[in-house]
């Protein structure tokens, strides 16, 4: 299981610090009251968008190993959360999204770059809309709206740290939830610019 690991760094700092070694778990959360052998269990890797390494911890009675994901990462999806809150930012401000997946990604075809695009966007709609309910928002699930609406600069990242003991509740690739959890899709936004749904 991942849980979140608040460091309040950019991915530059998190490397410059090497802050993997000195994330710490005090609980194992399986079994909060100890006395479960919960033990460091390295670090694993990972690559992109820079090298570098992921604290872990493993819990013997619940046959389970514990990763501290620092907080400006997304949840299996490559890179961070601001990342592709870019993208989405320039897919909000392009006339179609066509337009912003050929100047996203010139290097692969259309088709691909739609696909790619598609992906991030309706990650973010998800997780917005998850944020409407969860916390009584009435803004629509457009990143730009939300950065006016609470004067934030990183919605995402900002999202993570503001509803970090509900994580459970949320999509990829915001909340922690397990790979087979599907029980966060609730129903799909009415209306987004781009007319794609949130069902997976
Ligand atoms: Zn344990």
């Amino acid at each position: 299981m991942q849980i979140l690991y608040v460091t309040g760094l950019t991915i530059s700092q998190y490397i410059e610090q090497r802050a993997w070694e000195q994330a710490k778990l005090e609980s194992c959360p399986f079994h909060p009251k100890g006395g479960c052998g919960l033990e460091k269990h390295g670090t694993y890797p990972r690559k992109f968008p820079e090298y570098c390494l992921i604290a872990r911890w493993y819990c013997p009675k619940a046959h389970s190993s514990i990763s501290l994901l620092p907080d400006f990462f997304a949840c299996r999806f490559p890179g961070t959360l601001n990342e592709v809150e870019e993208v989405v930012d320039t897919a909000e401000s392009c006339e179609s999204l066509e337009q912003a997946a050929t100047f996203l990604r010139p290097e692969i075809t259309l088709t691909s770059a739609l696909r790619w695009l598609r992906r991030r966007i309706k990650h973010v709609i998800e997780i917005l809309t998850t944020a409407k309910g969860i916390l009584g928002s009435t803004c629509p699930a457009i990143l730009k709206l939300w950065r006016k609406r609470y004067f934030v600069k990183n919605v995402l990242q900002d999202l993570r740290i503001k509803v970090a003991g509900r994580l459970h509740a949320f999509p990829p690739i915001l909340g922690l939830a397990p790979r087979s959890v599907s029980r966060y899709f609730t129903k799909p936004p009415s209306n987004n610019q781009w007319g794609l749904s949130s069902s997976p």
